[in-house]
């Protein structure tokens, strides 16, 4: 998008005109909080030092710096420093995990044990899909899950479909279309007593919903940087110690990271992962709190005045800034033109150029119609109520007007 789109949004009452559109899309991505940029610039100019190099004060610098980071994060998960293991973001991570897992488990198989099987859920982000789709291909066995109409998986499914042979369940906590909240810690419990690994993506609810590796007792958890305010091109695969989760790495190299992530870490990226994930420790109780209010004021505007307007995902058990809704009778692409003062979208950032309807929503069982009529807000940390009123008006406006036609 060039600067002079970004300028396009008319005026609202009390606030400056040309300026970009407001954005609602932070289940995308989210802007790098202010605290964030300003903790990493220094670690792009005069801490450069390499984090391994501790003969001389640049790696020391570094090294230390790194040290607080991965500190910060598993303060915010409630891990141990030591079971932190950086990455380029949560595609790396869902990848590392679940291609990790299962290649260990094929290579060190122990007693002719073999534990080739995977279980995931059908509304699983598409790095997750397709690192199971590529272990098939390899030759285990992968049983995809279909999920409730709210969106949530049956726990008894779920045991169900566990046999002596399942090696990791692979679950989303937070979704980043519809929102939902899957239920964890009984999904945790359930793995840890039948002595399969449990990984849970964890891009969309780490800083936004508190979360404990001990309570959900999950051994694999992958959190992304560009979703908490954060940079992009930092992320993490947690990796529990005890009882140890085992994979091998997809990268080889220096040896980084345990042996499990081999390349030089960005300092600069780290660091403002972990800062990120300060600030979401501090403030998530107080920013959810204000986010599920305007939530809920945005959701209660359009309901009195767009007639039919649905909610997908369950309604209860959903991040506290999501919302992905349905105008029934008129197509998302053209809701979405006809109001370009609001960022948003239908969705997946990666699938939502292609004009197919959203594979989650059809996995809820939503008719085709009501699929391609769904649009996700994704409200955050910058976001105001001024901001929401206009946003309801402005869709409101623009429903009323294409529902006419
Ligand atoms: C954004 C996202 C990813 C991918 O994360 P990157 O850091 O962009 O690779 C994976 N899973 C979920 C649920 C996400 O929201």
């Amino acid at each position: 998008m060039s600067a002079t789109e970004l300028s396009t949004r008319p005026a609202i009452p009390g606030m400056a005109a040309n300026v970009p559109p407001i954005y609602l899309d932070n289940q995308a991505s989210t802007r790098v909080d202010p605290r964030v940029v300003e903790a990493m610039l220094p670690y792009f100019t005069e801490h450069f030092g390499n984090p391994p190099s501790t003969s001389h004060a640049y790696g020391r610098i570094a090294a230390a710096a790194i040290d607080e980071a991965r500190a910060a994060v598993a303060a915010l998960i409630h891990a141990d420093p030591r079971e932190i293991v950086f990455t380029s973001g949560a595609t790396e991570a869902n990848n590392l995990a679940i291609k990790g897992a299962a290649h260990f488990a094929r290579t060190y198989a122990q007693g002719g044990r073999v534990r080739d099987h995977i279980v995931t859920l059908t509304t699983e982000h598409k790095c997750v899909l397709e690192s199971c789709a590529q272990l098939e291909r390899d030759g285990f066995a992968v049983t995809y899950l279909p999920v409730e109409p709210n969106g949530l998986v049956a726990l008894d499914r779920l045991e169900a479909a566990l046999t002596s042979r399942t090696l990791l369940v692979s679950v989303m906590a937070a979704h980043n279309e519809i929102g939902v909240v899957q239920p964890l810690a009984e999904i945790g419990a359930m793995c840890r007593a039948r002595g399969v690994l449990f990984h849970t993506d964890a891009a969309q609810a780490a800083g936004k919903i508190p979360l404990d590796v001990e309570a959900i007792q999950a051994d694999l958890m992958s959190i992304s940087g560009h979703k908490v305010y954060g940079p992009k091109g930092v992320g993490v695969l947690y990796v529990r110690r005890r009882p140890r989760a085992r994979l091998l790495p997809l990268i080889d190299g220096g040896g980084q990271e345990r042996g499990l992530r081999s390349g030089t870490l960005p300092t600069p990226l780290c660091v403002g992962l972990g800062c990120a994930a300060t600030i979401a420790a501090a403030e998530m109780t107080e920013e959810a709190r204000r986010l599920r209010q305007l939530r809920d004021r945005l959701y209660q505007g359009l309901a009195r005045r767009v007639p039919g307007l649905s909610l997908n995902g369950d309604a209860q058990h959903r991040l506290p800034g999501n919302l992905n809704l349905s105008f029934p009778g008129i197509e998302a692409p053209a809701l979405i033109e006809a109001c370009p003062s609001i960022a948003i979208s239908t969705g997946s950032a990666c699938t939502s150029a292609r004009i197919e309807p959203s594979y989650v929503l059809r996995a809820l069982g939503l008719s085709e119609a009501i699929s391609n009529s769904a649009i996700r807000i994704g409200i955050g940390r910058f976001n105001t109520a001024a901001e929401i009123d206009f946003a309801v008006d402005a869709l409101a406006a623009a429903a009323a007007r294409l529902g006419d036609k």
